[in-house]
């Protein structure tokens, strides 16, 4: 749960993990579709053709930074689309402390995307308010993607996901519009990689010659590497975002960029026929 990419170290902390009970965000990932994917199994897929999946935040430790990307889904949130997202009472913050990274002590806060499981612990309920997690942090949201769900009317998810854990940081203060090739700090940049969001970054780390990127949701799981084409029921732009993991999985494939998904197990990419495969070891 913890890889270090030249001097910076990314550590993934489990809000909630299972397998399958993904036929709603991937619905041609069926049993069937994913055993032909012999690779997945055991790592990325159960025997019976089931998806292994997670909601976790990763928290990049720089010489200088303590920076935790994506947030999860949060403790008692409403209004979720899915029913098991509504007031949520997981021990994440425990969990979080736990691992040696106190809320307090965290001093940036960077979403890839404002849906509704990667800004969650944005905030947490206190005495009735929205407060935010990380009092001590500048949360850093892609202008083009706030731009885009700020005033957004067309889903009710979204709109609440906004009003609970977007605002409330922005009303604090604490919030930094950021272009969409922004530079964090030495080791960490964002790259844009719109499609299942228009305004969705990546987080490219670069520190003593390695490299890794933490793909956010360019793909939720590695059978989408087989499978290109099966784009998300939650992509705002399904054809985009296909095109996007062929051009992005295209130049990383073959090189030693360690790859970190927001909803699976990291690896390197490789080609495999006419799409690519997730790999243990850098490979051609
Ligand atoms: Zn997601």
């Amino acid at each position: 749960m913890k890889w270090k990419i030249g001097d910076v170290t990314v550590t993934k902390i489990v809000e909630l993990e299972g397998a399958g009970g993904t036929k709603f965000i991937l619905p041609q990932a069926t049993p069937d579709a994913v055993r032909e994917i012999d690779w997945l199994i055991p790592r990325f897929a159960t025997e019976a053709g089931k998806l292994r999946m997670s909601i976790h935040a990763l928290v990049v430790e720089t010489p200088a930074r303590r920076i935790v990307v994506d947030t999860c889904l949060g403790n008692d949130k409403e209004g979720r689309h899915i029913p098991l997202w509504n007031k949520l009472n997981t021990p994440f913050l425990f969990k979080l402390t736990e691992a040696g990274f106190a809320p307090d002590t965290i001093d940036t806060v960077l979403c890839t995307h404002l849906h509704v499981d990667h800004v969650g612990w944005n905030t947490k309920l206190v005495a009735g308010r929205w407060v935010p997690t990380f009092p001590n942090a500048r949360y850093l949201f892609g202008k083009n993607e706030y731009d885009f769900w700020n005033g957004y009317e067309e889903n009710e998810e979204q709109k609440a996901v906004f009003a609970d854990s977007v605002k409330p940081i922005v009303d604090a203060g604490l919030a930094d519009l950021i272009a969409d090739e922004h530079q964090v700090c030495d080791e960490i940049s964002t790259i844009p990689t719109p499609g299942h969001s228009p305004g969705h970054l990546s987080i490219r780390i670069r520190s003593r010659g390695e490299e890794g990127l933490l793909l956010g949701d360019v793909a939720h799981h590695p059978c989408q590497m087989a499978h290109l084409e099966w784009s998300s029921t939650f992509d705002s732009d399904p054809e985009k975002s296909a095109k996007m993991r062929e051009i992005l999985f295209g130049k990383l494939a073959g090189t030693k960029t360690f790859v970190i998904g927001g909803h699976f197990d990291p690896g390197y990419i490789v080609r495999e026929g006419n799409a690519f495969r997730l790999s243990e070891t850098p490979g051609k």
